[in-house]
């Protein structure tokens, strides 16, 4: 494996210095208030630029617009439990779908992934899969237009990766990529597989498709994009959000540190006990705190509140400007934040425990 370095890796834990320069290299376009508000409805993420670029946005807005079929894809590696990284792609999805009633969600389980890349063998990751399906259906998955499989029974998306590998070479797989083992590659194409599937006759031929990500992983976009115009499909579109920071805010939320990152299937006592522990933009004493005031800009309990607790932007903005000008402490962000995340896990629990039997169903259903 070569030390190639890659502003941006599909499969890396390191967070992107600068997101501006990262859109201007690759050619992300800016999420715009046009935009934002050209939406029906609208949502924390696109409000506050959670969701700051995407490629062709504008296509999914003009099917909405002309009541036209598109689907809205994503998946998960069934791995653990969702995290918040992960519940913020699940809850886009959501967002996506609930937009107009001609939209299919497509939620891609890589069982495969997990079997190559962390050894679990495929029996272990459907049980894993069934909690993360429960829990996509808590957050407000419509059911009735979702299509959710697991890519060791999806046939048509093993056929797609083979089909696509007669157009792509070597060269141009390692100009995206970087150098990296021969499975990576194999995996990028079986994630275009994953992104066509909407597009195929089995689902009602080419349309739209937007694919919520994060940045990290636009190199798949990219090579879908241009896999997509080789045969003749509507090349996907993508919207980017900023990765979710581990709690301790040194790399991006995943699975590979457990103490940094915070599951929806935490206990709320852990969970506030992570909080108490997550990095704050405070100062390094009250004093100072109170005369210099806090950085909520660095601060990894502000962008919870942010990315994923508080609703109410006004409620937002006091906390911010309560911070810069030392009214407000670090303590005071903590426990208002522990009592939000605590509330919350006990109802969404509760919900996906109701929910487990149908999340079953839709996988063994296809059988
Ligand atoms: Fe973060 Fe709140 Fe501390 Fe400001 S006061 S740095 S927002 S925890």
């Amino acid at each position: 494996m070569s030390d190639d370095k890659r502003p941006i890796d599909p499969w890396g834990s390191t967070l992107p210095a600068d997101y501006e320069t990262l859109m201007t290299e690759f050619g992300i376009e800016q999420m715009t208030n046009e935009l934002v508000s050209a939406f029906p409805l609208t949502h924390r993420l696109l409000r506050r630029k959670v969701e700051f670029g995407h490629r062709d946005l504008w296509r999914i807005v003009e099917s909405i617009k002309k009541n036209e079929a598109y689907a809205v894809m994503s998946g998960i590696k069934p791995t653990g439990d969702f995290h918040l990284g992960t519940m913020m792609t699940a809850e886009e999805i959501i967002f996506y779908q609930s937009l107009s009633d001609k939209s299919v969600a497509h939620y891609c389980i890589a069982d495969l992934e997990a079997l190559a890349d962390n050894g679990i063998p495929l029996e272990e990751s459907h049980e894993i899969a069934v909690g993360n399906v429960a829990d996509l259906l808590a957050l407000g998955l419509d059911a009735r237009r979702a299509y959710v499989y697991k890519q060791s029974e999806e046939k048509v998306v093993q056929r797609l990766a083979f089909v696509f590998s007669t157009s792509v070479t070597f060269s141009t797989l390692e100009a995206i990529y970087g150098p990296k083992h021969i499975k990576y590659y194999f995996s990028a194409l079986i994630q275009v597989g994953d992104i066509m599937l909407p597009q195929t006759e089995e689902h009602g031929g080419p349309k739209p498709v937007l694919v919520p990500v994060g940045i990290d992983q636009d190199p798949h976009i990219r090579l879908s994009r241009d896999i997509a115009k080789k045969f003749r499909l509507v090349p996907p579109s993508a919207v980017f959000h900023k990765l979710t920071r581990s709690l301790l805010g040194e790399e991006k939320m995943s699975k590979r540190n457990p103490m940094s990152m915070m599951t929806l299937s935490d206990n709320p006592k852990l969970a506030e006990k992570k909080i108490w522990s997550a990095l704050t933009g405070g100062r390094g004493t009250v004093e100072e705190q109170r005369r210099l005031g806090g950085e909520p800009e660095k601060c990894v309990v502000f962008e919870l509140m942010t990315n994923h607790f508080i609703e109410e932007d006004e409620e937002l903005r006091k906390v911010y400007l309560e911070c810069r000008t030392g009214a407000r402490l670090c303590g005071d962000c903590k426990s208002q934040l522990a009592d939000i995340v605590s509330k919350f896990l006990m109802k969404h629990q509760q919900k996906k425990e109701g929910l487990t039997d149908l999340a079953r169903s839709m996988l063994e259903g296809r059988r």
